[in-house]
């Protein structure tokens, strides 16, 4: 595994805050988008940039990784992984790397996304509990739903923050469940003028909602039918 860190993202999306990028054997093989759908893989510049992390030649080891993450102000928002997963191979998080990585966020606010496998997988219950720790100690791990029932399961079974990927018809509007969980599509996907530096909801781990991320990239066509389910 090499990691990647990024002192001030130029992704328009983003905005201005530190990023990092993981390889992609970080990936798990249960993810439905590894083989079609990937947004990274999909788009030109982070692929590339990928690539070259796969390769060795950009990216550090896990120890300077771990220090620029150290180095972070108490409160900043930061970006884990544009690109790549928890640390673990196999579906299986890395309790030993991501514990290393939850304790240098320290009072940082770091935020992901997970494809690991958290429901009717053999690391389920590993998987659930690691993403949990974090999430409890300040550095937040979103599970990454890859369609809108799966992320009402999973935000009612966990009670984990969650978001869900949408089919390109999708109406775009804010709903309200009948348990009060709010439906919000990411605001970033509407307006010019919103980041996640100004906007900050995937970054909070006890907000009642659940982001709603409509298909985009390349190849939006094959991830409007995942997120049909
Ligand atoms: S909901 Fe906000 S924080 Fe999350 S991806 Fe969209 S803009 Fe970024």
């Amino acid at each position: 595994m090499r990691s990647q860190f990024i002192k001030q993202s130029t992704n328009i999306k983003t905005g201005p805050i530190p990023t990092t990028n993981s390889s992609s054997d970080t990936c798990p093989d249960s993810c439905p988008l590894k083989t079609g759908g990937c947004y990274a893989k999909a788009h030109p510049y982070i692929k590339s940039n990928w690539d070259k992390l796969d390769q060795g030649t950009r990216g550090s080891s896990w120890g300077d990784f771990l220090g620029n993450i150290r180095s972070l102000r108490s409160g900043q928002i930061w970006r884990h992984n544009v690109a790549g997963d928890l640390p673990g191979s196999n579906d299986k998080i890395d309790r030993e790397k991501f514990h290393q990585l939850i304790d240098a966020n320290q009072d940082a606010r770091g935020f992901t996304y997970t494809h690991y496998p958290v429901w009717m997988h053999k690391h389920a219950a590993h998987n659930i509990r690691a993403i949990r720790y974090a999430n409890k100690r300040g550095f937040t791990v979103n599970l990454s739903a890859n369609n809108l029932d799966q992320g009402i399961f999973y935000k009612q079974k966990f009670n984990i923050p969650t978001t869900a990927l949408v089919p390109l018809d999708h109406d775009g509007r804010t709903k309200v469940l009948k348990d009060s969980t709010r439906l919000i599509p990411c605001p970033a996907e509407n307006s010019e003028h919103v980041t996640c530096a100004s906007c900050k909801m995937c970054a909070d781990p006890d907000r009642n909602s659940i982001i709603l991320f409509k298909a985009h990239g390349k190849q939006k066509n094959q991830v409007s039918i995942i997120a049909r389910g």
